[in-house]
């Protein structure tokens, strides 16, 4: 790396990675750090701790999202945020979210170090429930903070053992008394792994990523009729699943024919009776569809719907589709994506600019105040997994990165 001579400390980062992957550490070599369990709970106290080390401020809002603040010159300033989240799904890797807020605390450390004193205040963000692998709803703090949730139903939300968020916050002293509310900010940045494989196929460093894709949710059920499946011959038969095996074909056809840009996934299927020799009665089934480009998305909807209830028709059986959520495109604020492309670029990192296929806190918060992510390569792409894994010295050029932009914008002109 080249341009700056202001330079966080690579190893401290690393180092401060592997000691919060102690927490929750599984025996895979990754992390298992649920939302609002005694293990998040730890993770906690030991970013608070570090923060607390370097006379950061450290509040928590009723969710229990944290805000760690380090005052700066203009107290009139509204002040820049930067952050991701530090909890897991149930096998997850170390590096998911983790790095974007140990990142951050390097951010701050290196300031510390350094003397300096940004214009604007700085506050430090770890999002509470990001995975949403235990009460079912990804991007829970950031989303009540943005006001796309409302606070109350969250609170209400269970888990698998009925235990509800509000229980959980209780249970584990997590919760803060300030309300979960988008307060005045001037920007927010979120350094992440880029959960896919294009920047290390591509050999780039940094991905400026430039927005987020459009999705579409469905809930699928097919109904056809349960019968023997030794004395059933073809022309009498409702099979179910034979429909649903259709239908995922027809998924996996509509994505590919949008080529490189295209997203399709079943990804949760549960067949009725589920007996070896009864013909399936019933499929419940999840569908989804990502793109950058909203209008395909629109397309991909139309004509899944038409589509499929064809092939549902033709097999004797029937479907009922239920479109859960249709989420837009959500650019970033091009002023702050400019930032990051300056910034790889001063420092000579090899970068491109990438769209995040993946949901990210930024996605919420981008809703509320100008908001860019930095992606950083992670090996074979696989994320959401224990064999996550990242180079120190990825981690420290996304860490520069996120350095320059939050400095730059806090001392921008007003
Ligand atoms: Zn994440």
């Amino acid at each position: 790396m080249s341009g700056t001579n202001q330079r966080i400390d690579g190893r401290r980062l690393w180092d401060s990675l592997m000691s919060m992957a102690e927490i929750g550490a599984t025996p895979r070599g990754g992390v298992r750090r649920l939302t609002l369990t005694e293990v998040d709970r730890q993770g906690r106290e030991r970013f608070a701790a570090w923060c607390r080390a370097l006379g950061l401020t450290v509040r928590v809002d009723a969710i229990g999202n944290m805000f760690a603040r380090r005052e700066g010159r203009d107290p009139a300033r509204k002040p820049v945020l930067f952050g991701s989240h530090l909890d897991s799904q149930p096998s997850g890797g170390k590096f998911d979210g983790a790095l974007g807020v140990i990142a951050g605390l390097e951010v701050m450390r290196t300031l510390e170090d350094l003397n300096i004193v940004t214009e604007a205040p700085l506050e430090l963000v770890n999002w509470t429930d990001e995975e949403g692998s235990r009460f079912g709803h990804s991007l829970m703090g950031s989303g009540v903070w943005a006001g796309v949730f409302d606070h109350d139903k969250t609170r209400a939300l269970t888990d698998l053992d009925g235990v509800t968020v509000a229980e959980a916050l209780e249970k584990t002293g997590i919760g803060g008394p300030e309300a979960p509310r988008a307060f005045p900010a001037d920007a927010y940045f979120e350094l992440h792994i880029e959960q896919g494989p294009i920047l290390e196929r591509e050999g780039k460093a940094i991905g400026i990523v430039t927005g987020a894709q459009a999705q579409v949710w469905y809930d699928a059920v097919v109904t056809g009729q349960e019968a023997h499946a030794g004395t059933t011959p073809p022309a009498a038969r409702k099979d179910a699943l034979v429909a649903m095996a259709r239908i995922v074909d027809l998924v996996d056809r509509l994505m590919r024919a949008r080529g490189e840009d295209g997203r399709g996934t079943v990804g949760q299927v549960a067949v009725s009776p589920n007996s070896r020799n009864v013909i399936p009665g019933e499929v419940r089934f999840s569908v989804e569809f990502r793109h950058w480009n909203g209008d395909e998305v629109d397309r991909v909807d139309a004509e899944f719907r038409a589509e499929a209830e064809a092939i549902a028709r033709a097999c004797g059986t029937q479907l009922s589709l239920h479109r859960l959520f249709r989420i837009p495109p959500q650019p970033f604020d091009p002023a702050c994506v400019d930032l990051v492309r300056k910034a790889a670029a001063r420092l000579g990192l090899s970068a491109r600019e990438i769209v995040s296929g993946a949901a990210h806190d930024a996605v919420y918060v981008a809703t509320r105040i100008p908001t860019a992510m930095i992606f950083t390569p992670c090996k074979d792409g696989l994320s959401h997994n224990e064999a996550e894994s990242i180079l120190p010295e990825e981690a420290e050029a996304g860490c520069q990165v996120l350095f320059e932009v939050v400095v730059e914008r806090a001392n921008a002109p007003r």
